[in-house]
């Protein structure tokens, strides 16, 4: 498509700030783009790295770029081979290719030359005070930081005591290597930060190999600057650290990648930040990393959430300079949107109550055509068993029912979705007064989905024949948080006090047997009650369902507003 007027390149939306400084790189003289995805493999990947992937895999892809995906793994202490596989699924599942897989262990060896080269430019030197101590003399915003006793070391003892650093002569914390920028500096990360520290741990990559591991402001840049990334796409707490991320550059003279901020994504209801979902997780408050109730991409896809839905996410929110939080009903409202298209209806009754259909023979078993999916003709239709017994809703029967009530109540008509027409003859209770089931008569010419006399019924509902009917566990989820921001707590409060009690409910359920061949992962939309999964837990002899999604849309509502 060709560039129209108003510079919008033939899509529906302007540019946002990074597409305009991509196209600006564009028309110079190297136009190549090159980012780079770089999780800390720490934890799984959650719903706010999800924006940063569709980000930098989505700019390379429209413009015709390389995205990298680097292992930043530079902390040994928190650090896993099951966290680098797990970000890999999910990387996969979104849809997306990565061209170079990367580790920033890999470049160890080249990090520590580059360092030693900043000690013979004397940019660099070996502090033998405790990381406590740096921290005491950095100062404040307003007061200057106090320099080092050691800090004016010749380049020989530094180059001495660096080596000495790397072969384990000395023990954790007992000295580290720091860049010699300036004590005054107004900006505090550029006080002598840390490149350095001795830790005596094992890698899940380079094992036993280092003793000493750099620091993230260190490693990122020049990780980034050895793979000649363009643009270092990073979220907004990081703008203070562009400064040192260009002196470390600057300094060794190397290829000049450059960093840019966006917004981090924060959603309503939601923690995100992987502390918390660890606590989550090792307080047993869900069942792991991929309960459906977790922010990861792993547990939302557990819930039946597609890569499709969380893409038009991403690309909906934008990428916006200045934090703020996203409804977590704008993500729902996508999820939605893209199963109505996608998933086949099915029928599903998950508070039954009885009916029996009293004038209907015995024995007998009609069957029905039931649409899979109105939006998509190709899915074809499905037979569905019909008999004299069958459940419906109980929420579609009332005994004394307001106006306007179009369901079932005594001596009402309601249309059986794709079937009969039927009336309530008789309540049936038992001795403590709860209606148990329902008598029910039908007009046998109502079938084809007219009546006997052209009368018109406004009411639909669905059912399932009782002895047809397979029993299926249901899980309906909910917020895990009751608090719109559970990171904003009371004092003396934690985001744990603000649990949503009713975040899961499992409910015994009766689906049509159409259901009984499906697989894991597939995704129906239970006709008027929401978006169901099928979940790994399921066996044929107990189907397990994740509700994904209800049908209701607040979104449309709040945007209609
Ligand atoms: P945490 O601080 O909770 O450990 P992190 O942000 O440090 O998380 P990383 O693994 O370092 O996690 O993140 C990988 C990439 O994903 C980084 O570029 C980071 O900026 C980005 N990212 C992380 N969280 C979000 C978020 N909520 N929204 C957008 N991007 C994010
Ligand atoms: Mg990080």
């Amino acid at each position: 498509m060709a560039t129209n007027d108003n510079g919008t390149a033939g899509r529906e939306r302007p540019l946002n700030f990074l597409e305009e400084i991509i196209e600006d790189h564009i028309n110079s003289v190297d136009g190549r783009i090159h980012t780079r995805f770089p999780p800390e493999p720490n934890g799984y990947l959650h719903i706010g790295h999800a924006k940063s992937i569709c980000l930098n895999f989505g700019l390379a892809e429209r413009y015709g770029g390389l995205c990298n995906l680097r292992f930043d793994d530079t902390n040994p202490v928190k650090e896993d081979v099951e966290y680098v596989d797990s970000i890999k699924e999910d990387i996969r599942w979104l849809g997306f290719r990565w061209a170079e897989e990367h580790y920033a262990s890999d470049y160890f060896e080249q990090l520590y030359a580059w360092a030693v080269q900043l000690i013979k430019q004397g940019l660099a030197y070996v502090d033998d005070q405790s990381q406590e101590e740096i921290r005491q003399t950095r100062g404040t915003v307003t007061v200057p930081g106090t320099e080092s006793p050691w800090r004016n070391r010749s380049v020989e003892e530094n180059l001495d005591l660096f080596a000495r650093m790397r072969a384990g002569e000395f023990p954790d914390g007992e000295k580290v290597l720091r860049a010699k920028i300036d004590m005054a500096h107004p900006n505090m990360l550029l006080r002598d930060p840390i490149m350095y520290r001795i830790l005596h741990t094992e890698h899940h990559r380079t094992g036993d190999k280092w003793c000493i591991y750099p620091m993230y402001d260190y490693a990122h840049g020049q990780s980034d600057s050895i793979e000649k990334i363009t643009h270092s796409i990073c979220t907004l707490e990081f703008d203070v650290h562009r400064p040192l991320y260009d002196w470390f550059i600057e300094k060794l003279g190397i290829f000049p990648s450059h960093q840019y901020e966006f917004a981090r994504l924060n959603l309503t209801y939601t923690v995100m930040s992987k502390r918390k979902l660890l606590q989550l997780v090792e307080n047993k408050i869900v069942n792991g990393w991929d309960d459906p109730r977790m922010p990861t991409i792993s547990a939302i896809r557990r819930k039946g959430y597609t890569p499709a839905a969380v893409r038009a996410f991403a690309e909906r929110v934008g990428v916006a300079k200045r934090d703020n939080v996203i409804d977590l009903s704008l993500l729902e409202f996508c999820v939605r949107e893209d199963l109505n298209k996608t998933a086949e209806r099915r029928m599903a009754v998950l508070d039954p109550l009885k009916v029996t259909i009293i004038n209907y023979p015995e024995g007998k078993t009609e069957m029905f055509e039931a649409v899979n999916n109105p939006e998509d003709a190709s899915a074809g239709t499905r037979p569905v068993p019909f008999s004299r017994e069958i459940y419906i809703e109980r929420t579609d029967f009332m005994e004394e029912p307001p106006k306007k009530y179009y369901r079932l109540a005594p001596g009402t008509e309601v249309r059986l979705r794709y079937s009969y027409l039927i009336k309530c003859e008789e309540v049936v209770k038992d001795n403590a007064g709860n209606v148990v089931e329902l008598r029910c008569t039908y007009d046998p010419q109502s079938g084809n989905g007219s009546s006997s006399d052209g009368r018109r019924v406004k009411g639909v509902i669905h059912w399932v024949s009782v002895p047809h009917a397979r029993a299926a566990e249901v899980r309906l989820y909910s917020n895990l948080f009751t608090k719109e921001d559970p990171n904003d707590v009371e004092e003396g409060k934690t985001f744990l006090d603000y649990l949503n009690p009713d975040s899961v409910v499992v409910r015994t359920g009766y689906v049509e047997p159409s259901l009984a061949q499906a697989a894991v992962g597939e995704k129906f939309q239970f006709e008027r009650v929401g978006y169901f999964c099928v979940d790994p837990d399921s066996r044929p002899e107990r189907m397990v369902f994740n509700r994904t999604v209800g049908l209701k849309d607040t979104w449309a509502k709040i945007a209609d507003k």
